[in-house]
């Protein structure tokens, strides 16, 4: 399948959009993802653009990840390819969608609620069958007007299944100065967060926490799991060893783990055993105070 994904995010970070695009890759699928950071379509030129992208890659799907601040944008490319392509899906995922369904429905074809790995592994290969994905785990379409709500697929348990991504994803294009190009570590720099000299790695999945303003809560309840999914420390490092090795220019690493420090004193001290041999580069994590203690520190 042809999968055309598009990141409405202001940078070029993406990380739940890179897993999804290496894991449809894995399967063999054709999937290319866009990067729209400082998205309007209020000129004609750039109307073109997207229709003479859209031509080129002939994707036979669409997903348009979205965190809330990107509501509006998404609108306004979903409408543009709507008009300009009728038959072609279009499925909206992330958190903003997993929030809010119904009112994302008024714009996409389906909704992915939760973990989108398992679903776009499922959509993608029944219409490669030309088959209906109505049935697939997770989705939210609307039929006859009526809120069609799909069970969720269980989380997934092991995330070494997972395959690696890129510092700057393979088959990944942006819209940059006015034209959209094959997004290469140069243009990276004027988008990536500290010049694209920093790599960003998620070591684990979820929060036992469920702070009321954060999207933990609504994922807690939804999977009814407060349990962090952790990736092995050597999975870990294997793909920090890679992105060190392939991009020289990085000069840290941000852990992006919603509380890197939930792990206990022995696994922090076996990851760090690893990473200062293996690594060695300055590293930023995430915490909640309650899991600092000085021995971590
Ligand atoms: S501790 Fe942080 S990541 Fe966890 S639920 Fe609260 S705000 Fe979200």
């Amino acid at each position: 399948m042809k999968v055309l994904l598009f990141s409405m995010q202001k940078d070029t970070e993406g990380l739940g959009l890179k897993f999804i695009h290496y894991d449809l890759l894995a399967q063999g699928h054709d999937s290319s993802i866009l990067f729209l950071p400082r998205f309007h379509l209020e000129s004609v030129g750039r109307r073109q653009e997207l229709k003479r992208f859209i031509d080129t890659h002939a994707p036979g799907l669409v997903g348009v990840s979205l965190m809330s601040q990107e509501y509006e944008k998404a609108r306004i490319l979903t409408r543009f390819l709507k008009e300009y392509v009728p038959s072609l899906p279009v499925i909206w995922g992330g958190i903003h969608p997993t929030i809010d369904p119904t009112s994302c429905l008024e714009e996409a074809d389906y909704v992915c609620i939760g973990e989108g790995e398992q679903t776009m592994r499922e959509v993608c290969a029944l219409l490669d069958r030309n088959q209906p994905i109505t049935g697939v785990g997770n989705l939210c379409y609307l039929e006859q007007g009526t809120l069609r709500r799909n069970p969720l697929y269980p989380l997934l348990a092991n995330l070494d299944t997972l395959p690696s991504y890129e510092h700057v994803a393979h088959n990944s294009f942006i819209l940059h100065r006015e034209t959209i190009q094959p997004l290469t570590p140069q243009i990276n720099r004027h988008y990536a967060p500290y010049l694209g000299r920093t790599y960003s790695v998620l070591s684990s999945r979820g929060c036992p926490f469920a702070c009321s303003y954060c999207c933990n809560s609504l994922f807690n309840q939804l999977y009814q799991d407060k349990k962090i999914r952790r990736r092995s420390v050597e999975h870990v490092i294997q793909e920090l060893e890679r992105a060190i090795r392939d991009y020289p220019e990085l000069k840290m690493i941000n852990i992006q783990d919603d509380c890197f420090l939930a792990y206990n004193i022995k696994q922090v001290r076996q990851f760090f055993a690893e990473y200062n041999r293996r690594i060695g580069l300055p590293f930023i994590v995430h915490v909640i105070p309650t899991y600092l203690t000085e021995e971590k520190m």
